[in-house]
Formats: structure tokens, C-alpha cells, sequence
């Protein structure tokens, strides 16, 4: 069996954006707000701890906003990929308005590092024109659908342009098992170590493509008790000598192949 594996964790670095966008009370804002007190602190000190590299989606909106926190995620070697403006459902705007998302985002991400590789959809929704949007502002690669468990190609025929899917998962995602489902500690590590062995050992994969990304949000992870699941998940990982690495580099490696 050949164990190479790599593993990109990621961030989808929402803040109180929904909240806001939403116009909620100060009590669901506050929700979001622990993400910039405990959330990114408490994750930069764990990946520097292990000494991995990460890939953060952020909002326009929250750059702005945080331009601190952002450029210390940026400062620590870690990618910044765009998610939105304010967390937009991109699936209910007109292609005039996601064009306008995607290019004001991108410009602000744009001002903090040298340039913008990578797009998850909020909420994981795209709307038909999206990725087109994507590769037209030079995206490289999204992380939004699901249709595989392993990166795969968009090819766009017309325009003659491809991306990278980096494809997502309920079950690999933290605000499903511990906010919608309440999933104590240990089933979040068993799913999450799960998928990992098993995904190791699927002979349908092959070895330079053994790619699996999980999503985690950091008003989410960032409790006490869950970035110690994080903690222990990475601790594993590493003891099966897996490779960690941002989005970014993996999808420059796979356009080339
Ligand atoms: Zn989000």
C-alpha cells in the first residue's frame, strides 16, 4: 500500500458577516465575534504549534473589516482564498451582481498578498454562472460541490479555461457536527479519522491524488473542547505521514500534470 497522503485544512473564516448581512441582534452577532477573540488566535497558535500550513476563505467584507487578523494569517505563511463579499447565497443573485461580489473581493484580498487562487461558495452554493465568473477574474480552483472525493477538473470548453475542484463534505464539515448535530468530541474525531484511513486505503484513488480537505470554522473549532479535536485529528494525521499543504499549492501542482 502506498500511504502518501495529503491533507489541506481549511478555514472559512465568516466572522459575524452572516450575522450582519442578516441584520440580526447583538446576541447572534456576538456568535460570530468569537471567532476574532478566541477563534483565529486559538487556531494560528495551533498551526504554528504543528507547524502546518493553511488555507483561510474569507469574506471581503471581513478583511476589511479585520485587517489585523488578516494580515497575521498572512504573516504566518498561511493561504487567503475569497468566500464572498458578505457572505452572499450565490445562487440567488444576478450574474451582474456576483460579477461585482467576485471582483470587489477579489481586489480587497488582492491588496493584503499577491494574488487570489481560490473561491468557496458560501453556504457551498453557486449559482450556474459562478465558476465561469471564477476562471474569467484567473481563479484557479474552487471548493463549493461535491461530486467526488478527491480533486477533480472543470473543464469550460467554450472559454478554452479549466479550474480545480477541491471537492467539500457535509461530514467533513464542523459546523454540521458539532452546531446542526451537537456530535459529541469523540464522534467528531471517530467520522473525521474515519474518513481519513479509509480514504487511505481506497484503491480507486490514485496515490499522487490522495487529497482530502476539511472545512472548519473558526467561531466553530475554536471552542475549548473542539480545537482539542482539532489538535488530536492533525496529531494523527501526522503520525500516518501525511502532507500538509495550502489549497493553492495543490492546484498548482495538479494544472500542470
Ligand atoms: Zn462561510
Amino acid at each position: 500500500m502506498n500511504n502518501e497522503i495529503t491533507v489541506c485544512i481549511t478555514f472559512d473564516f465568516d466572522a459575524d458577516s452572516v450575522q450582519v448581512r442578516q441584520l440580526e441582534e447583538p446576541g447572534r452577532i456576538s456568535k460570530g465575534l468569537f471567532a476574532i477573540r478566541r477563534g483565529i488566535p486559538r487556531i494560528l497558535s495551533l498551526l504554528n504549534k504543528h507547524e502546518i500550513k493553511a488555507t483561510f476563505f474569507l469574506c471581503g467584507w471581513v478583511a476589511e473589516k479585520y485587517t489585523e487578523l488578516t494580515k497575521e494569517i498572512i504573516a504566518n505563511q498561511h493561504e487567503i482564498a475569497a468566500h464572498g463579499y458578505l457572505h452572499e447565497n450565490f445562487d440567488t443573485l444576478s450574474i451582474y451582481e456576483e460579477k461585482a461580489i467576485i471582483d470587489n473581493t477579489t481586489r480587497i484580498l488582492g491588496e493584503f498578498t499577491e494574488k487570489i487562487y481560490g473561491f468557496r461558495a458560501p453556504y457551498f452554493k453557486l449559482s450556474s454562472n459562478t465558476l465561469k465568473l471564477l476562471t474569467e477574474a484567473g481563479y484557479i480552483y474552487d471548493s463549493s460541490l461535491m461530486a467526488d472525493d478527491h480533486p477533480y477538473i472543470l473543464s469550460f470548453p467554450e472559454s478554452r479555461s479549466k479550474m480545480i475542484e477541491f471537492p467539500v463534505e457535509w461530514f467533513l464539515d464542523d459546523w454540521v457536527i458539532f452546531e446542526s448535530h451537537q456530535h459529541s468530541p469523540k464522534v467528531a474525531l471517530d467520522i473525521w479519522k474515519s474518513q481519513f484511513d479509509n480514504f487511505l486505503e481506497m484503491e480507486d484513488i490514485p496515490p499522487n491524488h490522495r487529497i482530502i480537505n476539511y472545512t472548519f470554522h473558526p467561531a466553530c473549532i475554536g471552542h475549548a473542547y473542539r480545537i482539542n479535536v482539532l489538535d488530536r485529528l492533525i496529531s494523527y494525521m501526522k503520525t500516518k505521514n501525511a502532507k500538509f499543504t495550502r489549497m493553492v499549492d495543490v492546484a498548482k501542482s495538479l494544472f500542470t500534470e
